[in-house]
């Protein structure tokens, strides 16, 4: 009989994880694939969808599709874990499993300011761009309003393409744009190198930048930090609070910081060993970065992983602890990439460096947008 592997989420992490089980295991695996979304979204795209590069349909594909490639999909609500018993309860009944990869990614939670704009969602990014259609040029504050968020550099990026926006639109003499983060400089966790590059790009093109900005309140149109700085502003564009996925925080996984205790090199769970968590839900508490690029490899991994256990012999990929993230700014690109070897073992800081910069490497982005779809879900 056919292993059973569950694949608990369909972004990133998961559709990656459902393709390479599959890829490598074929007719000894019955691959099924569980999200609540009828489609896979591209989100390092929704910026594009919010200043008007690509529509929602350009951006995502039906998970249907995955029957294509033998892996079976179910539309429904991941509601609890009972990893004891190999079982997980869903909108559409309880599921049984062989293995179990989750990859739920992060939560967004209810916004501190209610005038904000996000485009760290589909819908997020339709209603940045209603905003952004009537703005007649102002003030743009863009800032984090806490430390976890999908996509470290995604701030700056729309920054940057917030500022291209409002040169297209005419409005840019009338405007001013500035960014804060908690952080004493952009990307700090990466190195003096990649912060530099950023701020170079962020004066090139007149946007201030406010570090160690800790946001405590969004009143009258104002951000104001702990330490007394305010920040008006005519449109603010905000991240949203994330935690860990709420199934995975209120499941048996969860350790006490609501994040999933797994092995760190396995993603492995240590109580359950046929469970494995990868992506958005485990990575800041791995030291990892909550990429796309993270949630990948650690797909292809843990994919290799359930192989080799099947198989009794090593047939994946190593796990591949690098991360490299095509910035768009709009009318500049830098593509930074750094390796977490040292940061995972505990030993040291991450080594980054800029692989490019320059307008065309915003081209590299849109072909990988069209690679990845054409690879995983078409
Ligand atoms: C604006 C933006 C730009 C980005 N740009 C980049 C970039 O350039 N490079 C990069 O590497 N990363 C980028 N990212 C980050 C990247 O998209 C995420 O880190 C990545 O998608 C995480 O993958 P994941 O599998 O952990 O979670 P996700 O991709 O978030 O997938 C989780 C899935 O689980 C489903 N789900 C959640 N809860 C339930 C439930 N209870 N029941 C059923 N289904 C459920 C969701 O519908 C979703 O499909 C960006 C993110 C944003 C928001």
């Amino acid at each position: 009989m056919a292993t059973k592997v569950l694949v608990l989420g369909g972004g990133s992490g998961g559709l990656v994880a459902a393709n390479k089980v599959k890829k490598l295991l074929g007719r000894e695996v019955e691959v099924t694939l569980v999200d609540k979304n009828a489609y896979h979204e591209f989100m390092p795209a929704y910026p594009w969808v919010a200043f008007g590069m690509r529509e929602p349909e350009q951006v995502r594909r039906p998970l249907g599709n995955l029957a294509k490639r033998g892996i079976e999909y179910l539309q429904a609500t991941v509601e609890a874990l009972d990893p004891a018993n190999n079982k997980v309860k869903t909108s559409a009944g309880e599921l049984s499993y062989d293995y179990l990869v989750v990859s739920l990614g992060a939560e967004a939670l209810p916004v501190p300011a209610k005038d904000s704009y996000a485009p760290w969602s589909l819908e997020g990014a339709l209603r940045l761009r209603e905003a952004l259609k009537n703005f007649k040029g102002g003030r743009v504050v863009v800032g984090v309003s806490g430390p976890y968020y999908p996509c470290p550099p995604a701030p700056y990026e729309v920054a940057g393409q917030v500022e291209f926006a409002l040169k297209v639109k005419g409005v840019r003499e009338k405007s001013t744009v500035d960014v804060f983060h908690l952080n004493p400089l952009p990307l700090a966790g990466m190195g003096p190198v990649i912060s530099g590059k950023v701020m170079e790009i962020l004066r090139s093109k007149g946007i201030a930048f406010h570090g160690e900005f800790e946001p405590v309140a969004f009143e009258g149109g104002k951000v104001k930090a702990k330490d007394g700085r305010e920040l008006p502003y005519d449109l603010l564009i905000l991240t949203p609070p994330f935690a860990p996925n709420r199934v995975v925080r209120e499941s048996p996984l969860a350790g006490p910081q609501g994040f999933p205790e797994v092995h760190k090199g396995t993603f492995r769970s240590p109580k359950f060993p046929n469970v494995f968590v990868i992506g958005d839900t485990v990575n800041p508490s791995l030291m990892l970065p909550p990429a796309g690029v993270v949630a990948h490899f650690q797909g292809e991994y843990v994919a290799g992983v359930i192989a080799s256990d099947l198989k009794g012999a090593y047939i994946g990929e190593p796990f591949n602890p690098v991360a490299m993230c095509i910035m768009d700014f709009g009318d500049n690109a830098l593509l930074p990439q750094c390796s977490f070897e040292r940061l995972l073992a505990g030993t040291g800081m991450p080594s980054c460096g800029v692989m490019a910069v320059g307008k065309w490497v915003r081209v590299t982005k849109m072909l990988f947008e069209g690679f990845w779809f054409a690879t995983l879900i078409e």
